[in-house]
């Protein structure tokens, strides 16, 4: 089906502070992902904020402010964060804004009609922070199980309304079963799968002591973590435009982290069958950022600031950096030591220099035209690599695709150092010069389109000093034909390196 835009979100963000590194690593997955597929048709990226809840009003009281005055406050530096790292959304919800507060209400209104939702008492404990209701047996020394949070809960017995889980569980395992590649890694589908055989219970889904979040109908709000949900369908008009609903639903990929896999995969999707639509395609929760294999926290002082972080080495190269590092999914462990090496090293030594030399050498033997040649001794080599860098990008394997693109980046260096173009041009020996001329300036353009998701900047740079016209975003399976680059071509190399050596130290 080539009409149906390929949709991917991530989490809405919770606001309840100022955005960091991590936030900005789903999003620039998402992006990456998003980039690629428009090369092969229509792509919809949603992200956004995360506004209600008790953690938000406690903050915004801290800070003197209604609310709503102290999300508008942050909400563009979470848009900010965006721009820095060029994530291109195509939509940002906010979960005050009036069409989703609206949708969450017919939800609400729909799951009652039902009889999925009913009245009830709730009685447990409550971590604030987490937002999260806990077992009395799942405490630990009478504090919040979260191995994150351990703060202490809070004891509250309200009338609540319940949403019913426990009667989903059923059709849970028997969707797990069906689908084993639907929540991804492996370990997180694993202990999801445990989690609903171990057996669910219905889940409390208002507040009544809290005001800040979506009112119900007889009092009360919405519980944030369903509001949150439901983004992911509101924002698409779920309920107000049909149309453009259909179009879209279900996701074709939801990026998570891992500590949020049980609303996303278990709470979600019989929310969803509650409303008769189908789960998302996939549900993929990736790992945690470390610094040196401690969490980023204020109080060990060691947060990465997102921003400075980008101006230190670039927004393109801190994307490079987080796609690389590791298999999506594994946890890894982040330093601007490690930034450095690989900028210095992958993006500086290898590929800026193959940039760099190719396009001299082009400059001083045929005054920077692009020559013609009838033989090539690298295009056959790599006939396959945009389908395998695409079948890499189809399962969230970044890593693998870019290792897949530096093949060619490696291949392109050595045969400049095998072919010495300096000795050929010596020796008057044209046509191996022109061939190998030519495969490096091919291959650069390759590159070009390869690595546009990752590195869009760059990319277009290496594009523009080609000497080719647009933005290197066409159809892989067009563009990538070893020979697309018409000789004649001139190309307008840059005095400056791509990516200039940076030394440790301060900035
Ligand atoms: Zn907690």
């Amino acid at each position: 089906m080539v009409d149906r835009p390929f949709y991917v979100t991530t989490p809405i963000y919770y606001i309840s502070g100022n955005p960091h590194l991590g936030h900005a690593y789903t999003s620039i997955a998402a992006d990456v992902l998003t980039r690629f597929h428009r090369t092969r048709g229509r792509a919809f990226f949603l992200t956004g904020t995360d506004e209600h809840g008790q953690k938000v009003a406690q903050a915004a009281a801290a800070a003197g402010l209604t609310p709503q005055a102290w999300t508008d406050g942050l909400v563009d530096k979470w848009k900010a964060l965006c721009a820095r790292y060029d994530v291109a959304y195509d939509d940002f919800i906010r979960t005050t804004e009036p069409r989703h507060t609206d949708a969450v209400v017919k939800v609400f209104e729909q799951l009652k009609e039902r009889g999925d939702v009913y009245l009830g008492k709730y009685e447990g404990w409550y971590c604030t922070s987490d937002e999260t209701f806990w077992l009395e047996a799942k405490l630990i020394d009478g504090r919040c199980p979260n191995p994150e949070c351990r703060r202490e809960v809070q004891w509250l017995s309200e009338d609540n309304w319940f949403f019913a889980l426990s009667k989903y569980r059923a059709r849970l395992l028997a969707y797990y079963k069906e689908h084993p590649n639907w929540v991804r890694p492996e370990r997180a589908y694993n202990e999801m799968l445990v989690t609903i055989e171990t057996g669910l219970e219905d889940l409390c889904i208002s507040r009544v002591n809290l005001d800040w979040g979506v009112p119900l109908p007889g009092g009360g709000v919405m519980y944030v973590w369903l509001d949150a949900l439901l983004n992911y369908i509101t924002a698409l008009g779920w309920a107000s435009n049909d149309e453009k609903f259909r179009a879209f639903w279900p996701a074709n990929v939801q990026l998570i982290g891992k500590e949020i896999a049980r609303f996303h995969t278990i709470i979600w999707p019989a929310v969803l069958w509650a409303l008769e639509l189908p789960a998302p395609d996939l549900v993929f929760a990736h790992g945690w950022m470390t610094v040196d294999g401690d969490k980023m926290s204020k109080s060990k002082g060691n947060v990465i600031d997102p921003f400075e972080i980008a101006d230190r080495f670039g927004s393109d190269a801190v994307r490079y950096f987080l796609m690389r590092e590791v298999p999506f999914g594994a946890d890894f462990s982040i330093s601007e030591e490690k930034v450095r090496m690989r900028h210095n090293g992958d993006l500086g030594n290898d590929l800026g220099n193959l940039v760099k030399r190719s396009l001299a050498m082009l400059a001083r033997y045929r005054e920077g035209k692009v020559p013609s040649t009838s033989s090539s001794a690298i295009g056959p080599r790599f006939s396959d690599l945009g389908e395998r860098v695409a079948a890499h990008l189809q399962t969230l394997n970044f890593r693998d695709a870019l290792e897949a693109a530096w093949e060619l980046v490696s291949a392109l260096n050595r045969a400049i150092d095998e072919t010495k173009p300096w000795e050929l041009h010596k020796a008057g020996s044209d046509e191996a010069l022109d061939a190998i001329l030519y495969d490096l300036c091919e291959g650069i353009r390759w590159l070009a389109l390869l690595l546009a998701p990752f590195m869009p900047n760059k990319s277009l740079e290496i594009w523009r000093q080609l000497g080719l016209a647009g933005e290197p975003s066409g159809d892989w399976r067009a563009e990538l034909r070893w020979g697309g680059l018409a000789a004649g071509t001139i190309t307008q190399p840059a005095a400056d390196p791509l990516f200039p050596r940076i030394d440790a130290g301060p900035a």
